[in-house]
């Protein structure tokens, strides 16, 4: 069974996740379950805070999506393979911009179904992070990639893609969001 996902206006979609300090056997197993459940909802991107877990951790895997929304990245300078790093699990990660030009394209979130919306974000940034195996490292990224992962970094500090509508776009989509909340309590 894949873990359960937190529908929009549940309280764990809000809360700041909490730094791992020890990457033990157990967050193996949470990011395992994880990639999983990513995979099941067909998302390109989970953070701990969607499945009720208040951590710095989320999974993210952009294959599918660049074959339509492409991606570039680059580590220590040099162009990197992206698909050899997917699925990709970020621990206590953080999202450093490195230009002034943002991007404007459509999102959506596996706790937020239906809705989809444009949100302006950096168009490149940096991805800081822990591995799996605990060391840190650092990719630089743009296109597809640079937005989930900066999507998946608001999750982990309590911030959904819909904060950033205009209310009247936010309006537009008041229906869904609203029985969205009611499913909450259903489940
Ligand atoms: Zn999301």
């Amino acid at each position: 069974m894949p873990l359960d996902v937190v529908y929009y206006g549940h309280p764990a979609l809000r809360s700041k996740g909490k730094k791992i300090e020890k990457i033990d056997a157990s967050i193996h197993e949470f990011a395992d379950q994880m990639i999983q459940a990513m995979y099941h909802y067909e998302g390109c991107g989970l953070a701990a805070q969607q499945v009720g877990r208040s951590l710095q951790l989320a999974v993210i895997d952009v294959v599918e999506g660049m074959k339509s929304r492409p991606s570039k990245a680059w580590q220590h300078g040099k162009p990197l393979d992206i698909e050899s790093i997917m699925p990709l699990v970020i621990i206590n990660p953080e999202i450093i911009p490195v230009t002034q030009k943002t991007s404007y394209e459509i999102e959506g979130c596996i706790s937020i179904p239906e809705v989809y919306a444009k949100v302006k974000r950096p168009a490149r940034v940096k991805i800081r992070y822990q591995s799996l195996e605990g060391n840190l490292l650092e990719i630089e990224a743009e296109g597809l990639l640079a937005r989930a992962a900066m999507h998946e970094v608001d999750h982990l500090h309590g911030i959904l893609f819909t904060d950033y509508l205009s209310p009247k776009e936010l309006q537009e989509h008041q229906a869904i969001l609203k029985r969205l909340a009611q499913r909450n309590s259903v489940f």
